[in-house]
């Protein structure tokens, strides 16, 4: 086993004399703290496909993770503070996937190991694949390949290390609690409050698209509509794949009377995900207001067929058929 290495530990702004550089260390409580968990990192026992292969090989004597100490793989998510997405997800498997990455404690840490886990890989687009564990959890690592080898999947990990070295140990939630305390506020009602509640996480974290689509949805009950579609437009631009800012925002376009750019993003948000029938519905009502009928009553189609229990898609089919009923020159 390597002697420690203090210097890895030490702030170098802080001077220490030469004679005492190898028994000495001054550095900060985050620091420390981060030193001791950057090299403790325990990952889970979990494998999808032939990358979960490649990850149990890593952990072998001839790669030896142990050198970073993570060699401890637990078998249960409470144990455990890294979750390796090492394979193709299915469907099938998403629930379990997220079920677990909730079980595990904070602070915690996705790698999305090799092409499937990070885009889809060569299924994307097959009817039982996710195109990516992104849609589901906060990915911290990607490690492109198919199959990464070893070697890369270590380097993907020492990339983890890096990024848990620029955490503070008093800051790494905040943002997090902001979200959580606007939330708290938003479903109690008091709005303006929920909205300087999400405004303070983007003060600490601009890149929190939770907190942008949050946002969004508080604007738009305070009638602030042009600032709510800033906010949405800021979460897709973080997070490409969030079908809840994908839906709010479609449907304040079209409420807006922005039809042509709320179909742009009923497309957008279907292409992700083409089990949503409320999307399918509004956009077919809102293809009728641009006088699309047949477009229109093919997505209304669609929408019932997904669930036909929905009173105003009926209804909607009814207005779109009598539309196309009439002669041409008098529909209106
Ligand atoms: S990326 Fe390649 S090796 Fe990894 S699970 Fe997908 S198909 Fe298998």
């Amino acid at each position: 086993m390597s002697e420690l290495d203090l210097r890895e530990l030490h702030d170098p702004s802080v001077p220490v004399p030469e004679s005492l550089q190898d028994n000495v260390a001054v550095t900060t409580l985050s620091g420390l703290y981060n030193y001791s968990r950057r090299n403790s990192l325990w990952p889970l026992t979990f494998g999808l496909a032939c990358c979960a292969i490649e990850m149990i090989a890593t952990a072998t004597s001839r790669y030896d993770l142990a050198r970073f100490g993570m060699e401890v793989f637990r078998a249960s998510p409470r144990q455990a503070d890294l979750l390796i997405i090492s394979g193709t997800v299915t469907k099938k498997m998403v629930v379990p996937i997220v079920r677990i990455y909730n079980q595990m404690a904070e602070p915690r840490y996705v790698l999305a190991m090799g092409a499937c886990a990070s885009g889809g890989g060569p299924f994307k687009e097959g009817y039982n694949v996710v195109s990516g564990i992104d849609k589901y959890l906060p990915v911290d690592v990607y490690v492109p390949g198919c199959p990464p080898t070893p070697q890369a999947l270590i380097h993907g990990l020492i990339m983890l290390q890096k990024k848990m070295d620029g955490q503070r140990l008093f800051q790494w939630n905040t943002a997090d609690l902001q979200l959580d305390r606007g939330e708290e506020l938003f479903v109690r009602e008091r709005y303006s409050e929920a909205l300087k509640s999400f405004d303070r996480a983007l003060t600490i974290d601009p890149n929190f698209a939770q907190a942008w689509a949050r946002r969004g949805d508080t604007l738009v009950i305070l009638r602030r509509y042009r600032e709510a579609i800033d906010s949405y437009n800021g979460a897709l631009a973080i997070n490409p794949y969030d079908e809840p800012a994908l839906l709010n925002l479609a449907l304040l376009l079209g409420r807006l009377g922005q039809y042509k750019t709320a179909v742009i993003n009923y497309d957008r948000l279907l292409e992700l995900n083409p089990e949503v029938p409320e999307a399918w519905q509004n956009r077919a009502i809102r293809l009728a207001q641009l006088k699309r009928y047949k477009l229109a009553l093919t997505n209304i189609n669609q929408a019932l067929r997904y669930d036909d229990r929905v009173a105003t898609a009926w209804v909607a089919r009814g207005i779109i058929l009598r539309a196309l009923r009439k002669p041409k020159g008098s529909r209106s």
